[in-house]
């Protein structure tokens, strides 16, 4: 079995308020937990300090996971310096992320990220040990996981993951750039990702009209993750990566029209646990 949790489920930035308080205000992190296994976490947003405040409050040993990040953009990596597991002795953190348009490594990028002087120490500062890998279209054996990332159209090299376990499987696509003419045809790498899942998890940044004006910002609609998870025959999608702007009424509305689509459709939100 697998437990899906969503620790962050915003897009771009964190919010806050009484607005955007039933969903969350964090950005993306989801914790993929199956037993006898190391976690997987999916992307590094400020979601991933939740995620570790409960590990440190319920874990007796040291961390020892595994991160599948997306993309380099703040809102998938902003929580890694500020994760509390990380800076105890005898952590450990083995980071999967697609290499460079120039061929440097993920290693390399996030380096460069965390460090002086936009964060005022950098990772090997941290007491945890981190083990860095790069990926593209790969293969990747982790423990009893079967996983595959695919290159996913968005702004700057971008995955998606397919995990399977024990018979279960989930699609993750955080970030997924919908046709500029608003149409939906399906990429053949996100074909592979998506095909059968028990749970899709999808970008669904924008409306139609937003997508009307921000074609090109690398996102795409609720209809468009939706008619992605019909065209794959998922069995599941959760709505993600929501706008900083969207209410928690406006979210609301977003499940009432996704209903009829024949398939089950529901928003993802902050401490929800999904298991598969
Ligand atoms: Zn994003
Ligand atoms: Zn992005």
């Amino acid at each position: 079995m697998l437990n899906v949790t969503f620790h962050g489920v915003r897009g771009s930035t964190p919010c806050h308020g009484p607005e955007t308080a039933k969903y969350g205000g964090n950005t993306s992190c989801v914790a993929v937990q199956a037993e006898g296994q190391r976690p997987l976490l999916l992307d590094m947003g400020t979601g991933l300090r939740y995620f570790g405040k409960n590990f440190l409050a319920t874990s007796p040993t040291p961390l020892d996971a595994v991160a599948l990040v997306t993309h380099l953009h703040w809102d998938h990596i902003q929580g890694l310096p500020f994760f509390a597991p990380i800076l105890q002795d005898g952590a450990r953190l083995e980071v999967f992320g697609p290499v460079q348009e120039d061929g440097s490594s993920f290693a390399s990028a996030v380096q460069n990220a965390i460090k002086q002087p936009t964060f005022p120490v950098g990772l090997h500062d941290l007491r945890g040990k981190f083990q860095f890998h790069d990926v593209a279209d790969s293969v990747i054996s982790i423990d009893g996981y079967q996983i595959i990332s695919r290159l996913v159209p968005h702004i700057g090299p971008t995955v998606g993951y397919r995990i399977e376990f024990g018979g279960a499987s989930i699609a993750y696509i955080s970030d997924h750039q919908q046709p500029y003419d608003g149409s939906f045809a399906v990429p053949d790498g996100v074909r592979e990702l998506v095909e059968g899942v028990d749970l899709l998890i999808h970008d669904a940044q924008y409306t139609m009209e937003e997508f009307a004006d921000k074609a090109h910002w690398g996102h795409c609609t609720a209809e468009f993750a939706v008619g992605i998870g019909l065209a794959c025959r998922a069995k599941r999608v959760a709505l993600y990566h929501h706008d900083p702007d969207r209410t928690d009424d406006q979210l609301d509305a977003t499940r009432a029209c996704s209903a009829s689509a024949g398939m089950e459709v529901f928003v993802a939100r902050e401490g929800v646990t999904i298991a598969l």
